[in-house]
């Protein structure tokens, strides 16, 4: 199965250690299709989770879902000169269906604005039915050359929102509304705690006017692209002829927006947790929160113990995602192993000497004080004490990685020689002043292959930035360079 080999140590090579994680955790592998991935159950798990709370935001802030077809009619992509520029090379392409060459050749969608926008079209005809606000769960494809798991693949899964509003103002708000819902998401979520901003004119999403992304710092110190929001202004509205009736009885463009995250996130959350044992999980996210372990040596042991734990496992409830692993075909190290490997949260363990003593064993799979991963729990107070070590592991996850965040983050950088120094010793996000050529961040790249991530929002922008860019040109804004994935 190849599943029980030792991890490779995350210090010694953090792509072979990722793989091994995903690995031990049976989250994904390959197919027998290059570049495409099989997600597991429990890899699944994590991103239904994931699906139904960012689904729940959606909703709350007026979304509605829909689907639409995979594929778009050759012609449709061409239409918007920027967006099929942008993805015509890593488009896969029909020619065929039903044995017989098609008139059009149909593409299947990458992101499905061209085939949205002229249905949505026939939606809008006046002011009253804007904005229009539309999700989609869906699959896409992209013809990538380099492929990893969760990160990068051929397909992959993710929600992709496009709405339409009257005016420009509207358009951006939504836009950065639902940058802060990835934010939140993030944060509370996935104990992932991004960096948001704008990205740079050329690193926009293909069509669009203003790109806003989140960007998180894994364990590497490179950085994720982990969700991207677009104003597309009127862009599309004009390539499918979006209009409506204003009221005063004008016909106007729309001003629409497109947004995602995708099955990336679980590699994010695999990279951002995790150590040499496997997969860490934030409860929030974990499809098993807590698992029990019974121990026994004789048989009226083993009585006694499977006794115990199916009472404990109802005795947390069904508000908890708890596994009661019962079965007599591994022992109970075996059980520990495969379980820190999956990144459960909780293990309760419960043997005679614990029935003797009236209480369990947990033992946690993240602390940040190794000393207080395993405690004793007396048996009357397990059921308070289990969600509040769940909430303190979320906690914990948060803290941890903002920590390592701030650790990594360098402010104030001025010029090009110390910005290399800190890419070659580690990495990290690096603060600088920019001047906006594109020829600088080019260099830059080609040299250390650190990019431009964001132009900071506010929030994460540093007080003052230096009036020099690490050119030496004067500086227009302040940006966060990092290595990135
Ligand atoms: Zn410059």
């Amino acid at each position: 199965m190849g599943e029980d080999k030792a991890l490779t140590p995350r210090d010694e090579d953090f792509s072979a250690w990722y793989n091994g994680v995903v690995q031990r955790g049976q989250l994904a592998g390959y197919s027998p299709v290059r570049g495409c991935m099989v997600i597991r159950p429990h890899g699944y798990a994590i991103w239904e989770l994931m699906q139904k709370a960012l689904d729940a935001r959606f909703k709350e802030t007026g979304h509605q879902n829909a689907y639409f077809p995979l594929f778009v009619p050759q012609s449709f992509l061409q239409k918007e000169a920027e967006h099929v520029e942008g993805f015509a090379p890593e488009t896969a392409v029909v020619t065929h269906g039903g044995g017989k060459e098609l008139e059009e050749p149909l593409v299947v969608r990458p992101t499905s604005e061209a085939i949205i926008w002229p249905i949505m079209a026939n939606w809008i005809q006046s002011y009253r039915d804007l904005p229009l606000l539309i999700n989609q769960w869906a699959n896409v494809v992209r013809w990538e050359m380099r492929t990893r798991l969760f990160l990068r693949t051929l397909e992959f899964l993710w929600q992709e929102g496009h709405t339409a509003h009257a005016t420009d103002e509207d358009a951006e708000r939504e836009a950065l509304l639902i940058l802060d819902i990835y934010r939140q998401f993030m944060e509370e979520w996935m104990a992932m705690p991004p960096v948001t901003g704008m990205k740079a004119e050329w690193d926009k999403f293909a069509g669009a006017v203003r790109t806003y992304a989140c960007e998180a710092l894994m364990q590497d110190n490179w950085a994720l692209q982990a969700g991207t929001t677009h104003n597309l202004g009127q862009n599309f509205a004009r390539a499918f002829d979006v209009k409506y009736q204003t009221e005063d009885g004008e016909h106007e463009y729309v001003w629409s927006t497109s947004w995602g995250v995708s099955t990336r996130l679980v590699g994010g959350l695999v990279m951002m947790h995790s150590d040499d044992l496997g997969l860490v999980l934030p409860p929030k996210l974990a499809p098993i929160q807590v698992v029990i372990v019974p121990i026994w040596k004789s048989d009226d042991e083993k009585a006694r113990v499977l006794e115990a734990g199916a009472r404990l496992k109802s005795a947390l409830g069904d508000g908890l995602r708890v596994k009661f692993d019962d079965r007599d075909t591994l022992n109970p190290g075996a059980k520990y192993y495969e379980w820190e490997g999956k990144g459960v949260p909780v293990r309760l363990e419960i043997g005679p000497k614990d029935l003797k003593k009236r209480q369990v064993m947990a033992a946690l799979r993240f602390s940040e004080d190794p000393k207080q991963r395993k405690l004793a729990i007396p048996e009357t107070e397990v059921t308070g004490r289990v969600p509040e070590l769940l909430n303190r592991i979320q906690r914990a996850l948060l803290d941890a990685a903002l920590r390592r965040r701030e650790e990594n983050s360098y402010r104030g950088v001025t010029d090009y020689a110390e910005l290399k120094k800190i890419v070659a010793s580690g990495g990290g996000f690096i603060y600088t002043g920019y001047c906006g050529a594109e020829e600088c961040e080019a260099k830059v790249k080609e040299e250390t292959k650190a990019t431009i991530r964001v132009i900071p929002d506010d929030d994460f922008a540093s007080e003052t930035f230096p009036d020099e860019c690490i050119c030496g040109g004067p500086a227009q804004h302040e940006v966060v360079w990092a290595r990135a994935y």
